[in-house]
């Protein structure tokens, strides 16, 4: 069956050729070989029933006509020849075997062949031919109607019995070959345009691909200025700083430092304030960096969440100078949760050192962790400076600082950081704020 169908389709082949011409090229040799099968079929019953005579030998006369043109056609690599062929003949012939009987009751209906004439136009050719084609169908409809038993040629009696097979066949056979050509014709033509649509879909995805790495690029363009000149601003400040208490070093050791420790002390702390923060800025935007061109690896394991938090908290509490502490609570019944542990750190511990960094002065941050039955929530709250509303939507932007923290040291690379690592474990981070009264932000995972 394959074989069969690897031949039909080499059948007027050209690279070139659409899929709906590959259809109708295949379609056309299909039924022209059928035709002419029945063509046989045909010139042996006519000569079962009527001995030999013009009806016995229209139907052979049929094949001898079709038959060449499938070969010419092929080698001309015109499949429209046969098309032309198949439907004269297929108009033509069954016209003259029905006149050589007489009357539509003599002939058994063989004029119902004819219609596979405009049936066949309107598949390989085009609409108006196919109009063309339909009017000849109705004028040897309406010869054979009016005028068809005064051309009874043959004379050929006919019994009932077998007038009923020849009905059956003539009715029959033709409707079955226009039902399974336009079957055929629109399976394959829904078939191709599922093929199309699926390629639609597939430049779709492909075009939403290119648009998003442009923004991206577009992005990280944006990106780049805002980074080169808000770093180069950052180091400005520590640089000064280390570079005036260097020259004031300078001073007090021409003057005899020794005599002063204290002083001393306190320009080489300064230099060393500076260059821890160059360091922390420099860090930051490392790991940005890194996050940014997809290098962070995400290396899930299963973690004690609760005994996680109680280690950072730890670790945060003891570098608090107003000896704050963080307030944990656990909602819900504690359990391990798959999470890349390396990431979680970085954003919580982000979160909780701005918690404290933002309320000076005021109550206990607090953390709290809430096991639901599908999500886990991360929450940490602070009664400190807030952020204004309008501010609000920038929040997660890289550099971004708001107008009410100048005052206190940072560089806006955090929160966009903690975002970023918590998306790695497929998390979302949200914040609820208020200037004045506090923030929340919450890490649902
Ligand atoms: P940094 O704290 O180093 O400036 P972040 O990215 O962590 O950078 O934060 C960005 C900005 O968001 C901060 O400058 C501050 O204006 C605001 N912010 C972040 N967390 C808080 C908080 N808990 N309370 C008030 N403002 C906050």
């Amino acid at each position: 069956m394959n074989k069969l169908k690897i031949l039909i389709s080499k059948y007027c082949f050209n690279s070139l050729d659409s899929e709906e011409i590959k259809i109708a090229k295949s379609l056309i040799l299909i039924i022209s070989i059928c035709c002419s099968i029945c063509g046989l079929v045909w010139s042996s019953m006519y000569y079962f029933f009527f001995g030999f005579g013009l009806t016995t030998v229209l139907p052979i006369i049929f094949v001898f006509l079709v038959i060449p043109f499938i070969f010419i056609s092929h080698f001309k690599s015109n499949y429209k020849i046969l098309v032309y062929a198949q439907l004269t003949c297929i108009t033509m012939v069954p016209a003259f075997i029905q006149w050589s009987l007489g009357s539509i009751h003599d002939s058994s209906f063989v004029i119902a062949w004819c219609f596979l004439g405009p049936i066949g136009a309107l598949l390989f050719l085009n609409e108006k031919d196919a109009r063309i084609w339909l009017v000849m169908f109705v004028i040897i409809l309406g010869i054979t109607s009016i005028a068809g038993p005064t051309f009874s040629m043959d004379g050929a009696k006919v019994t009932e019995n077998a007038r009923a097979i020849f009905y059956l066949m003539n009715i029959g056979v033709p409707s079955i070959v226009i039902f399974s050509a336009t079957t055929y014709f629109l399976k394959n033509l829904i078939r191709q345009k599922e093929r199309n649509f699926d390629l639609l879909q597939i430049t779709k995805g492909k075009n939403e691909e290119i648009e998003k790495s442009l923004s991206k690029e577009k992005e990280l363009g944006q990106l780049k200025t805002i980074f080169v000149s808000t770093v180069s601003h950052q180091f400005r400040t520590p640089l000064a700083v280390i570079q005036s208490n260097t020259e004031l070093l300078e001073m007090l050791t021409n003057t005899g430092m020794k005599q002063d420790p204290e002083k001393y002390k306190k320009v080489t702390d300064r230099i060393t304030e500076g260059i821890s923060k160059m360091t922390d800025l420099m860090d930051e935007v490392l790991i940005f960096g890194k996050l940014n061109s997809g290098n962070i690896q995400y290396s899930p394991e299963n973690l004690d969440l609760v005994e996680f938090c109680k280690i950072l908290i730890k670790q945060f509490n003891s570098i608090q100078q107003d000896n704050r502490m963080i307030d944990f609570e656990i909602k819900g019944e504690a359990r391990s949760v798959y999470l890349d542990s390396k990431s979680l750190s970085h954003a919580l511990g982000n979160l909780i050192s701005n918690a404290f960094k933002y309320s000076q002065g005021k109550k206990n941050p607090k953390l709290i962790v809430s096991f639901g039955l599908k999500e886990l929530k991360v929450t940490i709250k602070d009664y400190g400076i807030g952020i204004p509303k309008a501010e609000v939507p920038h929040l997660f932007h890289p550099f971004f600082r708001a107008n009410n923290a100048t005052e206190i040291k940072g560089t806006g690379l955090g929160l966009s950081i903690a975002k970023e690592y918590v998306e790695i474990n497929k998390g979302t981070l949200t914040v609820n704020t208020t200037e004045g009264i506090g923030s929340s932000f919450e890490i649902k995972i």
